[in-house]
């Protein structure tokens, strides 16, 4: 159940530090080897020119350092998304996806291959679960991503990705410790740099996640910066416990005081998402309940109309459902986004290629 193979990337910086300092390396290697990893996005010890040879190949020996192998990949007619599959050590695969906007470059990474969830509309969740990542095989689909960019040029050479977004394949707090590794690693202010606050962390609403998340603390001693998003689809247990299974063990009520807790503590604004399903979760009275359930909490509600997926057989809502259901929100006073729905023709959902690479 647990990654094969430690590469690189598994490593934190005190684990790093304690290896070479087995070795008998001088203190100054481990940065070295961290900025050549973090800043300079090497993809081959060999890169690293200012390390002794001999040290080079010890580490080439004792830790895999390769990019992830892509089997496929789909970009959507605009070339504004790009959807990679990625083959894991063990031969697993996840998705990954790349979405630009005018300035910003979006990763959206995979925390599990699979997921055990299951909900109904989710091409991942449909597939079932496999195993978790490890904190270096989720941020190893960002490094993806960032070589990808800077090798095309375009891109400020010391931050080509600007936002991660843990919204692909799995549930993120579900595999907690490598998560918030991952995470850490990412916003490491000495190695990739990205702010907390371009990273964002889509989980069902797992309680106790929520909780521990919300007593984390960045460096600098204050709770971290990430955004939370909590796929809600339903403001009703009842309606919720048939869409997200998991709703029967945490049920809305718990969920929203674990959500007022999280704001308390860390002062964020959670992002609420709810893939609209026509005839499901699309009607004004599950608005309005929405619309109950959000006041007093500092929140954003993204909608984003389904994407279909080979074993659910609901649509996307029309035009004019999609308008009165945001019509009750706005009279409401809660903020929210119609997501785009970028990248359809590539089965840009979650799991979505990964369904269609077993098929074929
Ligand atoms: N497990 C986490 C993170 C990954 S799913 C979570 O559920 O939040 C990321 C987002 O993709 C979720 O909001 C999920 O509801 C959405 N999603 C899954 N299947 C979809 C589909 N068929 N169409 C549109 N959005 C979908
Ligand atoms: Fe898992 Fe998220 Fe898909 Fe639900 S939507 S099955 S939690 S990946």
């Amino acid at each position: 159940m647990n990654p094969v193979l430690l590469s690189a990337c598994d490593l934190s910086f005190p684990q790093l530090q304690a290896l070479l300092e087995e070795w008998g390396e001088p203190p100054f290697r481990a940065r070295q080897v961290w900025e050549w990893l973090y800043v300079h996005l090497a993809d081959d010890w060999e890169q690293m020119t200012n390390l002794p040879r001999a040290l080079r190949e010890r580490l080439a020996s004792h830790l895999p350092l390769v990019s992830p192998r892509v089997l496929a990949t789909q970009v959507s007619s605009d070339g504004l998304t790009r959807k990679d599959l990625l083959q894991l050590a063990d031969r697993e695969t996840v998705e990954t996806v790349l979405m630009r906007y005018e300035r910003r470059r979006t990763a959206c990474i995979s925390t599990q291959v699979g997921c055990p969830i299951g909900c109904l509309f989710c091409a991942t969740g449909q597939a079932g679960f496999r195993r978790n990542l490890s904190a270096g095989e989720i941020v190893a689909q960002a490094l993806h991503f960032a070589r990808l960019l800077r090798a095309e040029g375009n891109v400020p050479a010391d931050r080509p990705l600007t936002n991660v977004v843990l919204m692909g394949m799995g549930e993120p707090l579900l595999n907690y410790e490598a998560t918030l590794e991952a995470v850490r690693r990412l916003s490491d202010p000495q190695g990739f740099r990205l702010g907390q606050r371009h990273i964002t962390l889509s989980t069902v609403g797992i309680v106790p996640g929520i909780d521990r998340l919300a007593n984390e603390t960045s460096p600098n001693g204050g709770p971290l910066q990430i955004t939370l998003a909590i796929s809600l689809h339903a403001a009703t247990d009842e309606l919720r416990n048939r869409l997200v299974p998991i709703n029967r063990r945490y049920g809305l009520d718990a969920l929203f005081a674990a959500c007022q807790r999280y704001v308390a503590r860390t002062g964020r604004r959670i992002s609420f998402e709810w893939v609209l399903i026509a005839g499901v979760n699309d009607s004004p009275a599950q608005a309005s309940a929405l619309a109950d359930r959000l006041q007093g909490l500092i929140a954003h509600v993204n909608l984003i109309p389904l994407n279909p997926t080979p074993a659910y057989d609901g649509k996307p809502p029309s035009r004019q459902a999609i308008a009165a259901f945001t019509a009750v929100l706005e009279r409401r006073g809660i903020p929210f986004t119609v997501r785009l729905r970028r990248g359809i023709e590539i089965q840009a959902g979650c799991g979505q290629l990964r369904g269609v690479k077993r098929e074929t």
